[in-house]
């Protein structure tokens, strides 16, 4: 654990999910994955779709519709309509189609592995202060089994715009009747994550598991009020 700035005992708790909770990055491989052979799957006009073709179409949704970044789910779906209708489906066919990809998204999206120690950490936590979790990702918490150590779940779409915009750490601050400097946010991103939640007025503390470099590192903007590489040094704080 390492300190670069004072910080004040947390009243309160917002954390990121994929990558600070959980490892996600075997889990988007998979999900990935299965979601393209889905779609592949689903026509046969489809069957020789590229990733590379999805990709394409995702940047001319975004081009059309840019504030759709802030949402990954309604980008994705979009992304899928837009994708079956390039194959000469027609819209009704286009919308069902990427209804039915978008459940095997879900599916596997949600699938990761929830360490033991986050559980006891979370667990600890919530019996002392408020929860809450801020997320740009689409995992779902209740599938994860870990919602009920949150008092609210924020999503980037739905809840705001996405971190490092200062929409949901508002919302959580509002939700939880706190000032925000007595809230300490905890991720693994130094730009949404970390740099977010000071330019939001937020405590930061960047969950470093990887033994990245602070210094070094292209992403970092400003520093945090502390660094940990394992998620148990947070109950030390309380
Ligand atoms: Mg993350």
């Amino acid at each position: 654990m390492r300190f670069y700035r004072p910080i004040n005992r947390p009243q309160a708790m917002t954390f990121d999910l994929d990558d600070t909770l959980y490892d996600n990055r075997q889990v988007i491989l998979t999900t990935v994955e299965k979601t393209h052979q889905a779609l592949q799957a689903w026509h046969p006009r489809l069957a020789t779709i590229t990733p590379q073709d999805y990709d394409r179409v995702r940047l001319s949704v975004e081009q059309q519709y840019p504030e759709i970044v802030h949402d990954v789910t309604a980008w994705r779906h979009a992304t899928l309509v837009s994708l079956i209708q390039s194959v000469g489906l027609p819209l009704e066919q286009a919308q069902a189609g990427a209804a039915e990809v978008m459940t095997v998204f879900h599916q596997w999206r949600s699938a990761a592995h929830i360490p033991e120690m986050t559980h006891r950490v979370l667990a600890e936590l919530a019996a002392k202060i408020p929860l809450v979790a801020i997320t740009n990702g689409n995992a779902d918490a209740e599938q994860l089994g870990i919602a009920h150590y949150f008092t609210l779940v924020l999503r980037a779409g739905p809840d705001g715009k996405a971190k490092p915009y200062g929409d949901l750490y508002q919302v959580a601050a509002a939700h939880l009747s706190l000032a925000p400097n007595t809230v300490l946010h905890v991720g693994d991103d130094l730009i949404t994550d970390v740099q977010g939640a000071l330019v939001a007025g937020f405590q930061a503390c960047w969950i470093n598991d990887r033994q990245q470099n602070l210094i070094s590192a292209s992403s970092a903007r400003l520093l945090p009020h502390l660094e940990i590489s394992r998620l148990d040094s947070l109950t030390s704080l309380l």
